[in-house]
């Protein structure tokens, strides 16, 4: 038995979804622990190209069980979307392969609307939320104000409830928002049209996982976003509102003892970001258009451009410490392949000094990077299997990275499906 966390080490998207497709084989349980439907995980397999939003990518693998766990934002709404446009694509998702904690708190109607309000009211000065309420349904969560899994199998107990959240909410909603509110009419409808659909999923998930981890069976916890979006540890306010690292995974899994025998931390072979917030290593113009077109980098859930740049080391390294990696994937290292020259972010200048230490959040706008770059080596690599395959120059630029991070290179990427991978 060998658990395994996959945690993202920088802002998200760095290809986090491909490396849980590949690794769930070596497992028997696939469980998300934050989150919820805000990013998308691409994985491309045998049943075509997906973006999950809320399914663990564990979904695709016969007989691994996939539990969205008490640290999620259980959205009825977008998990019954997305179960049937899963399923309509010949996936199999019955409850023997998909569990929901009955401790996992519901993402409300009010809570995307929310989310919306908010980031209109902030106006120029928005966080650059998804608006899929995860910020307010966190915030509600944390208030204990709002509705467990758990309580769709007990109506008359879940009308109480909510009775008394409508009348909460509706103060919000109303004097300060503006906004119209809701009626038990409105909820109601959506019991009927989502909860009921995903109902016959949830259970006492934390007892199956315990029974399964006494059993032996091996544990693989799906992370979503990156360290840096870490609420607690993350640029605090362009971080999500829950804890995107490992040692949070026994806690929002329903598992809290267990113990975490290898944590992949996937890194970007260069930057991607999206949203607001200080990005140190951001490029513009047509540099940025190249890199963005090589690597595809558009949203998986809103299509927007990503910010993108070199490779960060000072955020990087920074991210591996807080993820506690013993292990990283670098991925897209293929997409770098038209460049004459490797930019890479050694330091940052702050305050007129050289450092390598990422900075406090609010100082972090100060930071300018200090630039190094290595020989690019110039040709197709997607085909690669085996380390020796690589030309000299991609070894040495993963080597580098390597050394700078602090931590070995397990998995280099170098395409999208699930095989294009090199163990090391
Ligand atoms: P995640 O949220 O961390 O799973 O990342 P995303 O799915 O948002 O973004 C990663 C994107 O990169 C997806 O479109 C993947 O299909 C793609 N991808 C992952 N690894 C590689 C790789 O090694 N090479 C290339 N070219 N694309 C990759």
């Amino acid at each position: 038995m060998s658990n395994c966390a996959i945690v993202g080490i920088n802002w998200g998207d760095e290809g986090k979804g491909r490396m849980v497709d590949l690794i769930t084989r070596d497992h028997d349980v696939v469980v998300r622990y934050q989150g919820g439907g805000n990013a998308g995980h691409t994985i491309i397999n045998g049943y075509g190209k997906f973006a999950l939003h809320l399914l663990p990518s564990g979904i695709f693998t016969d007989g691994v069980v996939n539990i969205l766990g008490n640290g999620v934002a259980l959205d009825p709404e977008n998990l019954e979307k997305e179960i049937e446009e899963v399923r309509s694509r010949g996936v199999k998702i019955s409850p023997e392969n998909l569990m929901l904690s009955d401790r996992a708190s519901l993402l409300m109607p009010w809570h995307r609307e929310l989310d919306g309000l908010e980031e209109a009211r902030l106006a120029d000065k928005k966080y650059g939320s998804t608006r899929q309420g995860i910020a307010p349904f966190y915030a509600d969560k944390y208030s204990k104000k709002t509705v467990l899994a758990g309580e769709l199998l007990y109506p008359e107990h879940l009308k109480a409830h909510l009775e008394d959240l409508l009348e909460w909410k509706n103060l919000t909603l109303r004097n300060v928002y503006g906004a119209k509110g809701y009626t038990m009419d409105d909820l109601n409808e959506w019991i009927e049209k989502y909860c009921e659909k995903i109902k016959p999923y949830v259970r006492d998930t934390g007892e199956f996982l315990k029974k399964a981890s006494a059993e032996g069976k091996s544990i693989l916890f799906e992370a979503q976003l990156g360290a840096l979006r870490d609420l607690d540890y993350g640029i605090v306010p362009y971080t999500t509102s829950s804890n995107t690292i490992a040692a949070f995974a026994p806690v929002g899994s329903g598992l809290p003892g267990v113990k975490i025998d290898k944590i992949v931390g996937v890194v970007k072979a260069y930057s991607s970001c999206v949203g607001e917030g200080p990005f140190t290593c951001e490029w513009f113009g047509e540099e940025a258009e190249k890199l963005r077109e090589a690597g595809e980098e558009y949203g998986a859930k809103t299509g927007r451009p990503r910010r993108v740049g070199p490779i960060d080391i000072v955020a990087t390294r920074y991210g591996v410490e807080t993820q506690g990696a013993t292990t990283v994937a670098l991925t897209k290292l293929d997409v770098l392949s038209y460049m004459d020259e490797i930019p890479i972010c050694s330091q940052y200048e702050l305050f007129g000094k050289k450092t390598d230490r990422f900075p406090f959040p609010a100082v972090l706008p100060e930071a300018k990077p200090v630039m190094t770059s290595m020989p690019g080596w110039k040709c197709d690599i997607s085909g690669c299997r085996s380390w020796n395959e690589l030309p000299k120059e991609a070894k040495d630029y993963v080597e580098y990275v390597e050394r700078e991070i602090g931590c070995h290179i397990g998995y280099v990427s170098v395409g999208p499906e699930r095989e294009s991978i090199i163990f090391r």
